[in-house]
């Protein structure tokens, strides 16, 4: 007898949660659409805190029978003289790719495999699926401004000897606004150290692949989308085909946050600023005291998100940080005096829901691609105040092309005193431009919503790109 194989789809995302969960609402999508794949996900183990996954990953398992994980094996880096963790996220990788090799060809035995679809962090393992003759995707997870900007590194590269940071000029990349070097991500900034030869390979990559899985849609970026369809940003290559599916939004799976929610039932309509700073975003006590200060003077309703200062010990810094505790980390008598138009939640809140709210009217946020995303599906107008990655970035484009954020803006040391909160809090939520950011995020949401409808440019590219795998099934 003919026994039938599966056909599959490989994903290979890196396992910091956001970039996992993305990529696992990527496999959600395809299979609402398409359901005959069956999802196979690469799991690698980094040294360093990538979020709490595993409890993520096995109520994946538990829920969706179409996906199954496989932990790759663990692979052991040699000491690396670099300030920033993406250069060990990098060799993990690369070293990784032995495994992955091993991964295809056990799939292969049970499956065909259609396409493999990796995080562009992942790009080592493009020349594993090229032995393999499978097509291979990159899942950008970022935007398309961000793609724009890392499709462009290698020119910028070319044209100076410079490292970034000794620029003095701002940087002319095509289809985003002129931005200043110290806009982009920390580890670029330096072309000496081992994370910027990363990048900058991840970025001669990216053209390489058989297409790019972008979670944005075409009408919140439409310049940086056509530059990029116009090959500007790669001047003397071809460009892949780009597949705009977004807005990819996080199901809330996460259990717990009910707190949040029964006491935002309690709040006026649109009143309630709600501060979040992603699964990894750390302040210091000192800034933590600045935010509550701030927070205290603007007079607005608020639900913050607090978590534990980042460890002095240098040792610990990759770890997740305890439970915070709250009487120690906030300003005498806070808890109290707010008590009844704040709240403070430790760590952690089911932030979808919170800013699908009826009684949420701001978000002060740090600016991930997620968050942003998520604020625009929920119309909820942002202050942009970044911390890591490619977040300072990202504020450049919400602030200054998609002008739905107001910047938070940070003293010389990157520190932000409490009249900077207070104001920008106060200008969100009770200025004329806090306002019109406000309608023009509601227009946004639509315009998102379009996009996932029938017929919609997100759905029309799924489909392309579906299409594009199923050339060539049932010959076999
Ligand atoms: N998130 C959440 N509650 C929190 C912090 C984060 O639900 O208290 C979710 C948020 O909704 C988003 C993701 O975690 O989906 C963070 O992704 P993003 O790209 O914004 O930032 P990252 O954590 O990758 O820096």
């Amino acid at each position: 007898a003919h026994l039938q194989m599966e056909d599959a789809l490989v994903l290979y995302p890196s396992p910091a949660i956001g970039h996992l969960i993305s990529m696992v609402e990527l496999a959600k999508l395809i299979l609402s659409h398409h359901p005959f794949f069956s999802f196979k996900i690469l799991i690698t183990s980094l040294p360093f805190n990538v979020g709490s996954t595993a409890p993520y990953i096995d109520r994946v398992s538990a829920s969706i029978p179409s996906i199954t994980f496989h932990h790759l094996p663990s692979v052991s880096v040699p000491p690396i003289s670099s300030a920033h963790h993406e250069t060990l996220a990098f060799e993990v990788f690369r070293l990784s790719n032995p495994h992955v090799h091993e991964a295809l060809q056990s799939i292969s035995h049970s499956c065909t495999i259609r396409a493999f679809i990796m995080d562009s962090f992942c790009f080592p393992a493009l020349a594993v699926a090229a032995d393999f003759k499978i097509p291979a995707y990159f899942f950008f997870t970022s935007g398309a401004g961000c793609l724009a900007s890392f499709l462009y590194l290698p020119t910028i590269h070319q044209n100076t000897t410079k490292s970034l940071k000794d620029l003095d000029t701002h940087l002319d990349m095509p289809g985003i606004p002129p931005v200043s070097p110290t806009d982009l991500a920390k580890p670029i900034l330096d072309r000496t150290d081992k994370a910027y030869e990363g990048f900058l390979n991840l970025s001669i990559h990216l053209p390489k692949a058989a297409g790019i899985i972008v979670n944005t849609f075409e009408s919140l970026e439409p310049r940086a989308l056509k530059a990029i369809l116009d090959g500007l940003c790669v001047p003397n290559d071809p460009t892949p085909p780009i597949y705009c599916i977004g807005p990819l939004i996080a199901a809330n799976d996460r259990t717990g946050g009910n707190e949040c929610l029964t006491w935002l039932d309690s709040q006026p309509s649109g009143s309630v600023v709600f501060l979040c700073f992603g699964s990894l975003g750390l302040f210091s006590k000192e800034q933590l005291n600045e935010i509550a200060v701030g927070l205290e003077r603007s007079g607005q309703r608020f639900l913050w998100v607090v978590r534990s200062p980042p460890p002095e010990d240098q040792t610990r810094r990759f770890l997740a940080p305890p439970e915070p505790d709250l009487d120690l980390l906030l300003p005498n008598g806070f808890l109290e005096r707010t008590k009844y138009r704040g709240l403070v939640v430790k760590s952690w809140a089911p932030q979808v829901a919170v800013l699908n709210h009826d009684s949420v009217g701001g978000f002060v946020t740090h600016c991930g691609w997620n968050s942003a995303l998520e604020a625009v599906c929920a119309g909820v107008p942002m202050v942009a105040w970044p911390l890591y990655a490619e977040q300072r970035f990202n504020r450049v484009i919400l602030v200054e092309e998609m002008k739905l954020a107001l910047p938070m803006v940070e003293s010389e040391n990157g520190f932000v005193k409490a009249a900077e909160v207070e104001n920008r809090v106060k200008e969100l939520m009770e200025s004329e431009e806090g306002n019109s950011i406000g309608k023009r995020i509601l227009n946004m949401k639509e315009a998102a919503k379009a996009a996932v409808s029938d017929g919609g440019s997100s759905r029309v590219a799924l489909t392309k790109l579906v299409e594009s795998w199923n050339r060539g099934r049932g010959e076999a």
